[in-house]
């Protein structure tokens, strides 16, 4: 059976471990592969070898930096089928979305942040109180924590920058899904990153990874995950005032207007709702519609989203897989029986499908009311709920009435109402007549139970580096050059 081993210097493989967890093939339900069982003593070995590497990194030139990240970028894309495979069997997720979405946002995060070393200026300040400049330093050894919906997108997007910024890494993919994040662990030794750059553990996250949040010599955390994860590791990295960066769950709201053009972008408004089966955090999970189309709106989103083809990954018409996971399985089921208990009209899906593999159809449910726990609380899976409104601040309160913030799509053709929503919705991103248009230069990340902290660009560069202010005594400089 095939082995996912940590990476940590240049040690790797089957020698990494001597006990193992299970990887299961979510579209078969059954174990494919084992993965290493890290431990106290693992993560001391990486941030052994993360301390060790950490200063000559630091001390590239960014350019040099920025050309490991585009090797490793270059490795990438040269293999994309290889990881897309992967992806696919490892998340049950559709072969097309891996090979023509996720990986290749992988490699564009590689390469975005591999400009971004060569780009990334500091301050600097003048006239009021000497000259000053702001150094930005690498912190050292930084810990990046993933989750297993889009795992080496989000692994990536993490490592690229803490790379960038000239920071050692201990990487920590999740247990579920750990196939792609060890294939670039070792491409990336392949490539010549020098070991112990780039370090890979594995293993559960209540042992491996809260050792990592904890650990003294590890100056960051960018964790992304479940709420209640995240706030147990802000809860530990308190006390350590160690910096953190928490992208957590959402419970995410599409407003579609009379006036919008929701015919025309069904397909999108459909898939903003069930794309990899509702396991990605910016899945619009509330369908708020104006009462007057809710009728046809409702009819015709019910029909497209019962085509969704599901499908073993690998099969070229699959356009949805399995849950992740029997646990997650059972979560998202259970959701759905909760959602028929608060009464909850089931208008289709709703049912697991008769085959091996965690499957559940797309599910769209109305009748239910903002307070209940199915409109409320996260369920991450191919699961949407459908309320209706009457007017603009109905719609504004439905969609405000949550604890999460991570992102919102108002669909419209009134720019003042789109503007408006935009300034007045609680969340850190909102889009308007789309959906996940992602421009990676722009801060990325919720408020409230959506997390801490936002990544993307600049903002990632920043978290990863700590500002020194250096100021110097000068009098005041003349424009006319007079002292
Ligand atoms: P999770 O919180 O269970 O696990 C995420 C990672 O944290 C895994 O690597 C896991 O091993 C590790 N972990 C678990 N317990 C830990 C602990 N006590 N200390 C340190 N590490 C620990 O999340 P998940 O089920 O893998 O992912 C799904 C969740 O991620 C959803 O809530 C989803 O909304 C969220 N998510 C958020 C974003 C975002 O950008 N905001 C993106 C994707 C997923």
């Amino acid at each position: 059976m095939q082995r996912f081993g940590h990476v940590i210097a240049a040690t790797r493989g089957e020698a990494t471990s001597t006990r193992w967890l299970p990887v299961f093939d979510p579209a078969h339900a059954q174990p494919y592969a084992e993965v290493a069982d890290g431990d106290t003593r693992t993560l001391e070995a990486a941030v052994a070898a993360a301390n060790r590497a950490a200063p000559a990194w630091a001390a590239l030139r960014p350019s040099e930096r920025a050309r490991h990240l585009e090797r490793l970028a270059d490795a990438l894309e040269a293999r994309l089928d290889d990881f897309a495979h992967a992806e696919a069997i490892d998340a049950g997720k559709p072969l097309a979305l891996a090979r023509d979405i996720e990986i290749p946002r992988a490699i564009a995060n590689l390469r975005f942040f591999a400009h971004a070393a060569t780009q990334f200026a500091s301050e600097s300040h003048h006239g009021e109180a000497g000259l000053n400049y702001t150094l930005r330093l690498p912190l050292g050894v930084v810990g990046c924590i993933s989750p297993w919906n889009l795992p080496l997108y989000l692994f990536t997007w993490k490592i690229a920058p803490a790379l960038a910024a000239g920071n050692a890494v201990v990487g920590k993919p999740s247990e579920i899904t750990p196939a792609t994040a060890t294939m670039l662990g070792e491409l990336a030794l392949e490539v010549g990153l020098p070991p112990g750059v780039l370090n890979i553990v594995h293993g559960l996250g209540p042992k491996v990874g809260e050792t990592l949040v904890a650990h003294p010599q590890v100056k960051a955390i960018s964790f992304t995950g479940s709420t209640a994860v995240g706030r147990r590791i802000a809860g530990i990295a308190g006390p350590l005032l160690k910096k953190v960066s928490l992208e957590l769950g959402g419970k995410n709201a599409t407003l579609v207007f009379a006036d919008s053009d929701w015919r025309e972008h069904l397909d999108t408004l459909v898939r903003s709702a069930f794309q990899n089966s509702g396991q990605i955090c910016l899945c619009g999970s509330r369908l708020l519609v104006e009462r007057g189309i809710y009728g046809e709106f409702r009819d015709a989103f019910v029909e497209h989203a019962s085509a969704l083809r599901l499908g073993a990954p690998l099969d070229a018409g699959t356009q949805l897989g399995p849950m992740v996971s029997q646990a997650h399985f059972d979560k998202v089921q259970g959701c759905i029986e909760r959602a028929r208990a608060e009464g909850g009209h089931v208008l289709c899906g709703g049912t697991a499908l008769d085959r091996h593999g965690w499957f559940i159809a797309p599910t769209v449910i109305e009748g239910l009311g903002p307070d209940c726990a199915s409109n409320r609380e996260e369920i991450f899976g191919p699961v949407a709920t459908l309320q209706a409104f009457d007017d603009d601040a109905e719609a504004l309160a439905l969609a405000n009435a949550s604890d999460y913030g991570l992102s919102a799509s108002v669909w419209t053709r009134d720019l003042t109402r789109a503007h408006r929503f935009a300034a007045q919705l609680r969340t850190g991103i909102v889009w308007i007549n789309s959906w996940m248009l992602r421009d990676l230069r722009t801060p990325f990340g919720g408020s409230g139970a959506s997390g801490l902290g936002r990544e993307g660009g600049l903002e990632a560069m920043r978290f990863f580096t700590e500002p020194r202010n250096v100021g110097i005594a000068l009098p005041p400089i003349s424009p006319q050059g007079t002292p």
